[in-house]
């Protein structure tokens, strides 16, 4: 068990952690970064980005994501493919856990843990776990060249899953709860004039059923009503795009947030309910959910956490 100090513990790897990383290093704090479970965050699960400012031709996620842990080194952050698993936020300097039990002693941390996404709970989605359900299209779209999928959700993740499983698969439907698409106008366009897109509204999904992986779903559609019908589809891929999670357990009960496990900030900074602690990403935003906005928050948590160090 090894015991060190850090003036700035950041916890994570997206664009959040990586550009605190960026800017608490040029400010010569010495950061270092825990990359977590995932390192190089969702972007890391995406191919093409096209609406990150200064890539006019877009870019790959992972290429961005190793461009940024590229930068983030070239100041001195030090990075560590680790995590952390508990935080002390009792007493300053903050005593942070991680999972080989060394602790670190951080004047200010900065929690950029992300988000991930969710599941609808239903037993099968385990029992069919890598075997037919994922929650990524671009990583897993590929093995299910010219067969049938499923997407379930009627936001703009789903419409964008489905638009790009209807280039890879045979057919594609959209299992959406409610009778309308909640996407913005655009997806639903799109979506709507692809021949290979069906829209299944009203829907819910029951089940999965099939022998060694997934070979169709189980659908109710106008569940509780008169009009209520259950029917099963013929597909080899079920993918969830229903939102996602803030990755925060590990600060349940310790910083204030809302009922969804979003951090809450203070003060237009990036201030948690604890002096010296800072949040910035999808973990404490709901709201926007852009690579470019957790950036910024990012570079805001990272000025936050050097003001700091500065008055204290
Ligand atoms: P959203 O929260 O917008 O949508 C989630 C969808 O999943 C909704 O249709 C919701 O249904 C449905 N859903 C939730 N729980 C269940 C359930 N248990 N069973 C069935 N359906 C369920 O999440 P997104 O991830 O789509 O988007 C999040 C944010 O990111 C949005 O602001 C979005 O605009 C943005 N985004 C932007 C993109 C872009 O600009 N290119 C791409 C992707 C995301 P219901 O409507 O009934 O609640």
């Amino acid at each position: 068990m090894n015991q060190e100090n850090t003036k700035v513990l950041i916890i994570g790897s997206g664009p959040a952690g990586y550009t605190a990383g960026i800017y608490a290093s040029r400010a010569n704090l010495n950061p270092l970064l825990y990359e977590g479970q995932q390192p190089g965050g969702q972007l890391t699960q995406t191919t093409e980005i096209e609406n990150f400012p200064g890539y006019p031709k877009g870019i790959q996620g992972p290429d961005m994501m190793n461009e940024l842990r590229e930068q983030c080194e070239r100041f001195g952050t030090q990075i560590r493919n680790r995590i952390i698993e508990s935080v002390d936020v009792t007493s300053r300097p903050f005593k942070c856990v991680d999972e080989r039990g060394d602790i670190i002693m951080a004047d200010t941390v900065i929690v950029a843990t992300g988000a991930s996404a969710k599941y609808l709970g239903l037993p099968d989605e385990e029992k069919y776990r890598g075997m037919g359900v994922s929650a990524c299209a671009t990583c897993d779209g590929f093995f299910y060249r010219k067969k049938n999928v499923a997407v379930v959700g009627g936001g703009d993740t789903a419409c964008e899953e489905a638009l790009y499983l209807s280039t890879i698969c045979h057919k594609v439907y959209l299992i959406v709860r409610k009778d309308y698409l909640r996407a913005s106008d655009v997806m639903k366009r799109r979506v709507s004039e692809k021949e290979n897109i069906t829209i299944l509204f009203n829907c819910n999904t029951l089940g999965l059923f099939g022998e060694d992986g997934v070979e169709g779903a189980k659908i109710i559609e106008h569940k509780g009503t008169d009009r209520e019908q259950i029917f099963d589809i013929e597909i080899d891929g079920f993918f969830l795009a229903i939102g996602h999670r803030p990755n925060t357990e590990i600060f349940k009960d310790k910083l204030a947030m809302d009922s969804e496990g979003y951090i809450e900030t203070f003060n237009g900074t990036q201030q948690t309910s604890v002096d010296g602690i800072f949040a910035a990403g999808d973990c404490c935003d709901p709201r926007y959910r852009q690579a470019v906005v957790a950036a910024g928050s990012g570079c805001r948590a990272a000025l936050d956490a050097e003001r700091f160090l500065m008055e204290h």
